[in-house]
This record gives C-alpha cells, structure tokens and sequence, in this order.
C-alpha cells in the first residue's frame, strides 16, 4: 500500500520554498553530527533479550523426545520435534522438513551448489553443464538472493513485483519460452523490502504455470511467515500442496529460520519439499556433516514448546517493533505526505520500508544522508546487479535503532529526500 503516487503536486515557487527550506534544515541536519543505521534488518537489543533464556538451555536433560542424546553424532534431518513446531507456520509435513543451523541463507546457497553439481529430480543434467543458467528475480528484491547467484555464474532477471507478488504475466512468459531459466526467488510473506503478501492466485500460478525447465524451481523463502506487525496474521496459499496438486510436485524448495525469531545468525533454520527433493538434498548435505547442531535444536524446542509458543512471542517482538514502523509512517506522511515527492510501503509485517522516490534521485538522497551521519542501504541493492533502472528505490530498515535514533534517522532522511527532489525539480 503506498501512500502516495510519486508525481511532484507542486508549483514552481512552492518548489523554490521547499528547496530552501530542505537546504537550511540540510544545513542544521550537518551540523548536528549524526551517527545513525538504518542498513540491515537486524534484531534490536531489546528483541534480542526476548529469548535471553535460550542462553541457559536445555535445563530439561540433553534428550531428545525420541531418546537421542542430542550430545552426539547424527539425526541428519534434525529433531522431529522441532520440525513439527515450524510445520505449521512454514506449511511443510514434518516429514518433508528438514531442520539445520544457523542460516537458512547457507541451505539456499547448499541448494544452489547441489544442483549445479548434481542433477535435480527431473532434470536432464545437473546445472554446472547447461550452457546458461539464469533466475527470475522480482524487484525490489533481498541483495543477498541477488549476491548468491551472481557469485555462481547465474543471469538475474529482474521481474516487476505488484500488490499480489510478482507480475505473473511476465513471469508465465519468460519461463515458458526459455528452458535456461531454472528459478525465481520468492519472499512470499511480508517480502523484502515492500511487506507484500503474494495472493492466493499468485501462488496458484506459480504452482501451475509451465516451464520450459523441466527442473525448474521456486526458491520460497519464508523468512517473515510468523512476523507480523498487526492483528490481521496474513495467511499466504500452501505452494507445496498447490504444486503438488498440479503435478509439479518437485517445483519449490521452501526455506525458512528462526534468525528474527529467536537470535539472528544462531537460531535454526528449515528446508522443505517434496520427498523427493528432500531425499536429494539430504543425500548431499550428508556429505558435508553428521548430523546438525542437535543441542541447539532442543533448546529451541525447549525455549518455544509449539506453534501457539511461537506466536505468543512473535507478539511480544511485536510490541517492540510495532512503534518504530508507526513512528516511520508517521514521519514520512508528516514530511512528505501529500508533495508527491515519494511513496511507501505500510507492511503489516516483516523488517522494512521500501521507499520510493523520484525517478534518478535515490543515490543522491543515500549518499546526502551519507554525508549527515546517516547510514542507509545503498541505492540499488534492492535490484540484481545494484542496478536500479528507475534510480528511485531505498530501503529503510528501522529495527535495530532506538526509537529515539530512528526518528532523528527518519526525519533526516526526509530531509535529504525534500532537497534532492527539490533541487533535480528546479534544475
Ligand atoms: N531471507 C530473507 C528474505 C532475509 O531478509 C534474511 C535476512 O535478512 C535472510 C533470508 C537471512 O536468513 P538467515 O539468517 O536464516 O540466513
């Protein structure tokens, strides 16, 4: 939901007053010195002792409830416990999930490298040998999806997101008219940046649509399926049911992780599919390990017991979150609202605020606030390649930062964005 549709709504002289208005409050921005984030949705200190106690669990035994001595080797799948508290919340069978350590980040590399090394079910060989390999990316989109293939050799295809997910039109095209295009990475849930949910008949299409790849796959990264900001707990469509059901049973790989659920880069995280793709991926991860970090594992289970846990402190996360978005809205609809110099997102969950701005000025809004001591995302990231086509998106990121710092961090951003729209406006 935007707040406004970006088509500068002012006269020429009320330009010219905005302009040395923003250049006198740039000036005082400077001069107080600054030193603020807003680049990484990363947990706050205060969300982070939410789970404090995790750091003096198991107290219950070392045991899992099957009788596992979590102190040692093996249970390559992970505990079943554990994979029945995030079977809900991730719409995955326990038995088709997989529960790993600290990053589900590495099982989306892991599943990249597997494939482009071993063939996947229903592949005719395995990626490494295909003469081009790319994925379909919805912009704005998670750098780190971006990063990750680039650094594997595999072409970014940057798709439109819309209100609903990805612009399922263009998305239909492309994979029915080239088999060199193996996936498309997807954050169904409160995505990163914009918040947006994909509609059910999103997700109908991307379960059935045909693909010239007979190993096509949907990266669904669930990052954000517990993190909501209101009471309205969206709910997405069972890509894994859908997929199944339209005979493509095989087409998505579902990641998820507890890193903005309980500690960011120590929780533990999920992969799930079908059978058949959890077999593949397990034969290969057994390769490389064991079994996972089994005692960590039960300190979780220990820590948040079920799914009605989970969410429970989910809503205490919540409180703390909830104010630093509303403080965000409410700044950038007092600063900016109505000039039609920006829009942005109001996302009933997840980490960010996508903020759009007008066209060709977003590096200079980012390297302004630089200047002022205010730290944001660089422009571009957003896009494959840090390539913004429009120049216009930023993404805000106001977890970490105090309520207090975050305002100062938004203000001055408002600040930046009223004196560079300003000044391109009256060049
Ligand atoms: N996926 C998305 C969409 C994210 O935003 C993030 C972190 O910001 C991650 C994955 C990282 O997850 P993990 O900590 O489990 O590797």
């Amino acid at each position: 939901s935007s707040a406004s549709a970006i088509s500068p709504a002012l006269s020429g002289d009320e330009l010219a007053v905005l302009r040395d208005r923003a250049l006198r409050d740039y000036d005082e921005l400077v001069r107080r010195g600054l030193s603020l984030d807003l680049t990484r949705g990363k947990p706050s200190p205060a969300q982070l002792d939410l789970s404090a106690e995790l750091l003096t669990l198991p107290v219950k035994g070392h045991h899992a409830a099957d009788g596992t001595d979590t102190r040692n080797y093996g249970g390559l799948q992970g505990l079943a416990e554990l994979r029945e508290i995030f079977s809900g919340p991730l719409q995955v069978p326990a038995a088709q999930l997989v529960a790993g350590g600290n990053s589900s980040l590495t099982f989306m590399h892991d599943s990249v490298v597997h494939a482009l090394l071993s063939p996947l079910p229903g592949a005719a060989r395995r990626w490494a040998d295909e003469p081009r390999i790319a994925f379909l990316c919805p912009v704005p989109g998670y750098d780190r999806h971006f990063a990750l293939c680039e650094r594997f050799g595999i072409e970014l295809i940057p798709v439109p997101m819309t209100a609903e997910g990805p612009d399922m039109d263009v998305v239909e095209r492309l994979v029915a008219g080239d088999a060199q295009i193996k996936g498309i990475w997807c954050v169904p849930k409160y995505s990163n940046p914009d918040g947006v949910c994909y509609g059910d008949e999103t997700v109908r299409r991307l379960a059935a649509m045909e693909t010239a790849a007979p190993d096509f796959r949907i990266f669904w990264d669930n990052a954000y399926a517990v993190h909501h900001l209101t009471d309205t707990h969206a709910e997405i469509a069972d890509v894994l049911a859908l997929c199944a059901e339209n005979g493509n049973p095989d087409r998505p790989f579902v990641f998820g992780s507890t890193s903005k659920i309980t500690f960011a880069g120590a929780g533990v995280s999920f992969f799930g599919s079908s059978p058949a793709n959890v077999a593949w991926f397990l034969g290969h991860l057994g390769k490389g390990t064991i079994g996972p970090d089994k005692i960590n594992q039960l300190r979780h289970v220990e820590f948040l017991r079920d799914e009605a846990g989970v969410l429970e402190h989910m809503r205490r996360h919540r409180e703390l979150l909830r104010p630093k978005f509303d403080a965000v809205e409410a700044i950038l609809s007092k600063e900016l609202g109505g000039t039609g110099l920006a829009s942005w997102s109001t996302p009933a969950g997840g980490y960010f605020v996508s903020l759009d701005v007008l066209e060709g000025c977003a590096r200079e809004v980012v390297r302004r606030a630089a200047e002022a001591g205010i730290a944001l995302t660089p422009a571009g990231a957003t896009h494959p390649y840090g390539d913004d086509p429009r120049d216009g998106n930023i993404r805000i990121a106001p977890s970490y930062p105090s309520l207090e710092e975050l305002e100062a961090a938004i203000t001055g951003l408002t600040v930046c964005v009223r004196l560079v729209a300003t000044e391109k406006l009256l060049a």
